[in-house]
């Protein structure tokens, strides 16, 4: 009962070769669950090789979240959330935003003694570390302020994704209305609920599974899968049959998350990609109602050089479209060569 709408376009396009004009191939989808359009056009490669980035991402004077001044320039959490006034594992800090996102705005950084971290650096535990001080910040949240019930963890990664710091983190939001995209699945959760008595995001995830070109692999309890019509380029989801929000996760469930994110950055990496942006959605306080789960969604975003074309037109950001240069399917495909044979058990801690 998810329905997944394709049509298939002959779009004219000039004939070089022969003059006059030719037909060229356009494939438009149309996103289930939050009814944006994709345009594929195998021919429109916007991706490639990024340039040298050691220019830009080498430490030049003050950072805030280098070792030597994270204490000092970032402030304490207040007491009842973390008696300490810190939330820290590993070299991973949460530490409050400086600019008010949202009701409850904090940024996780990966890594307090590395200004940069390439793709390949983002292993599984600098991942886990980073998502773990910020779901063990929004458990405290939790405890404090019922009044703020939505939570999320996004991602912005060098300049193209509108990252404005070199040095990686995370951020996450907890607010006491939804985002955008959390407020349509969990519309979308509750009116697929309510028709069929089941979870849209497990059916989504048991369709793709079942019908393969997309499903990469799963890592425990996490699925992964490239969607049906992406929002952008490269893009890969994560569901969670039994998770709902992000403050249940369990010290397991994180490093299953880690592995995954791991491996897709890996991906992105082997593919000349080097920005992405990611969000990781709570479904919401009413979940076990609505059928509402987790939802992560990471997209690759232009790679980083000094000229480099951003990767959002006004398709994107005016017409609620994304116009893309490969099909999901042969994402998956490749994405897949990550994870491996082994991807059923590589979310085990060990
Ligand atoms: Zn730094």
């Amino acid at each position: 009962v998810i329905l997944l709408e394709e049509s298939e376009v002959e779009a004219l396009v000039p004939d070089f070769a022969k003059g006059g004009m030719r037909t060229a191939r356009l494939v438009h989808r149309i996103d289930p669950l939050f009814g944006t359009g994709t345009r594929v056009i195998e021919s429109e490669k916007m991706t490639g090789e990024s340039g040298n980035l050691d220019q830009i991402t080498r430490r030049d004077g003050f950072c805030p979240f280098c070792e030597d001044s994270v204490a000092t320039a970032t402030s304490p959490f207040p007491e009842e959330i973390s008696a300490s006034g810190r939330i820290i594992q590993g070299n991973s800090w949460a530490v409050p935003n400086i600019v008010g996102y949202a009701a409850v705005a904090t940024v996780g950084i990966y890594d307090i003694t590395r200004h940069f971290l390439s793709l390949e650096e983002f292993d599984r535990d600098t991942v886990a570390n980073t998502l773990s001080v910020l779901v063990r910040h929004a458990q405290a949240v939790r405890g404090t302020r019922e009044d703020l019930p939505y939570s999320s963890i996004n991602a912005n990664y060098l300049f193209p994704s509108g990252s404005s710091l070199v040095h990686p983190h995370m951020q996450s939001t907890i607010d006491p209305f939804p985002l955008g995209s959390q407020s349509m699945l969990i519309a979308k959760s509750e009116a697929h609920f309510e028709s069929y008595g089941r979870s849209y995001l497990e059916e989504l995830t048991e369709l793709e599974e079942m019908s393969v070109a997309r499903f990469i692999a799963r890592t425990g309890t996490f699925a992964w899968f490239t969607p049906f019509a992406p929002s952008g380029f490269y893009e890969v989801w994560a569901t969670a049959a039994s998770l709902g929000e992000i403050e249940d996760f369990s010290d397991q469930d994180i490093a299953e998350l880690a592995t995954g994110l791991s491996l897709v950055l890996g991906a992105y990496r082997a593919n000349g990609l080097s920005s992405f942006n990611f969000s990781l959605l709570s479904g919401g306080p009413l979940w076990q109602e609505t059928g509402s789960r987790v939802l992560l969604r990471i997209v690759a975003r232009s790679p980083l050089t000094a000229y480099y074309r951003s990767d959002v037109t006004y398709f994107e950001r005016l017409c609620q479209e994304a116009m893309i240069d490969h099909f999901p399917e042969a994402w998956a495909e490749k994405v897949r060569h990550f994870f491996g044979p082994e991807a059923h058990s590589v979310g085990s801690p060990s």
